[in-house]
């Protein structure tokens, strides 16, 4: 969603003339865009724009800028603004659309704009300046209802607003003509899409649409919840080839006792059935979730839980975290907040077991043919590109650049703990 963000904050400085540096150095604009999911962010940045100083003393024309849900906490962006005075503009998530008159009081009238509004939002056709095909994303809600209880989105991303089926059918049917073969159809709670609308949609119905009227190739989307994750979703998936076999559902916790408390609206139970679900409707599909240990109250036998649900469910993938507290959650004032050093102790193990079981389900793939999708030259071996399988399996393969934006049938050979290896299947159109 961030990264979304970024490349429309690029889109409004290209509508009012500038052109991204090649280095920062070079930069009359350098512009955080932050995120606040995690407290690490927060120093993160705090040391980054502290760096700054000297670069502001030496050019006097450099305008700094931070934005982003970090800034979207009141209390954050004055703490910023009162430790770095040389930063020119800050302002939240909601005030984005008004970069360019920020821009002209700090460039025009030497004035330092600190703008956090809850109301205003941005408007949903702001233009994005994409990286280039084959890939794309479109933002179909903003916000989320949920109030997971670790959670602070609600507070910085506001409630649910849905664009309209029409938006983004247009959106997307302009990205397919322009060469983008796959669209992430991006919102924090998919699932709630529709809600509020005048017109009568759910997302089942507009994955449908998405499907059916726009000539996209590929399409994903994240992220889901599993309360909301409908079997009319699923069947929508199992009908088009076009929608890729891979979802995104994220558990957080295998104890029911700690997702009560998390405030997910769901039992392991319901979770571990909607997953029998998901494998009945559409079989081979790539599965990964989101996972933290060290809830407040998170016993042993809680943690044991969860480790066995990834055991039982056998995840091609996890992103795993280590609670950390966030300022107004309801999850910061609980009792039971769990010691660190406790904390590390069970990240270690779950990654392991991860670890173990995305390898594995790596391995699986070996001896396949594979239809993938090359989106860029590979960073680690000269001489290779990279791409992703329809079940968002990353795959290395000897190749040139010149494939960038085909899609190539590749037989995996090799497995490691992330990527997959595999060799080009000349002449063959069929994998
Ligand atoms: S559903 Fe996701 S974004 Fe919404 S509160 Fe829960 S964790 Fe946060």
């Amino acid at each position: 969603m961030n990264a979304h963000d970024s490349e429309r904050l690029a889109g409004i400085l290209a509508s009012v003339g500038f052109a991204p540096a090649e280095e920062m150095g070079q930069a009359d604009l350098i512009l955080f865009n932050t995120c606040c999911v995690r407290d690490n962010a927060e120093k993160k940045l705090f040391g980054n724009v502290g760096k700054l100083k000297q670069k502001k003393r030496q050019n006097k024309k450099l305008l700094v800028g931070v934005c982003g849900c970090m800034m979207q906490q009141a209390d954050v962006a004055e703490k910023l603004a009162d430790t770095f005075p040389f930063v020119n503009i800050i302002f939240g998530t909601h005030n984005m659309a008004a970069l360019p008159e920020m821009l002209y009081a700090a460039i025009f009238l030497g004035e330092r704009t600190l703008a956090v509004s809850d109301q205003e939002d941005l408007p949903d056709e702001t233009p994005a300046l994409r990286a280039k095909p084959p890939l794309s994303a479109v933002n179909i809600m903003q916000g989320c209802d949920n109030f997971c209880s670790y959670c602070i989105v609600p507070y910085v991303r506001g409630r649910e607003r849905s664009r309209s089926s029409e938006e983004i059918l247009r959106e997307v049917r302009g990205l397919a003509k322009a060469g983008y073969q796959e669209v992430m159809l991006l919102g924090q709670n998919v699932n709630s899409y529709g809600k509020g609308l005048a017109e009568n949609i759910d997302f089942a119905g507009l994955l449908e649409r998405v499907a059916e009227e726009t000539g996209m190739k590929r399409i994903r989307f994240m992220t889901s919840h599993p309360k909301d994750a409908s079997q009319r979703m699923l069947d929508v998936m199992a009908r088009h080839e076009n929608i890729c076999r891979q979802l995104h559902l994220p558990v957080q916790s295998g104890s029911s006792r700690i997702l009560r408390l998390m405030n997910r609206r769901y039992t392991r139970e319901d979770y571990l059935e909607l997953i029998r679900r998901v494998r009945e409707t559409l079989p081979g599909m790539t599965l990964s979730t989101d996972i933290i240990v060290g809830f407040p109250g998170e016993t042993e036998e809680d943690y044991q839980d969860t480790l066995s649900l990834v055991r039982e469910v056998r995840f091609d993938a996890a992103y795993t975290f280590v609670y950390s507290i966030r300022r107004g959650t309801r999850a910061a004032a609980m009792e039971g907040q769990i010691d660190e050093k406790e904390k590390q102790r069970r990240i270690v193990g779950l990654v392991d077991l991860q670890g173990q079981i995305t390898y594995e389900s790596n391995l699986a793939h070996v001896g396949r043919r594979e239809l993938v999708l090359v989106e860029d030259e590979s960073r680690r071996d000269a001489g290779h590109v990279c791409g992703r399988t329809d079940g968002g399996k990353m795959v290395n393969f000897p190749g040139e650049p010149s494939l960038i934006g085909q899609f190539m049938p590749v037989e995996i050979t090799q497995a490691k703990k992330t990527t997959l290896y595999g060799r080009r299947i000349d002449g063959d159109t069929q994998a």
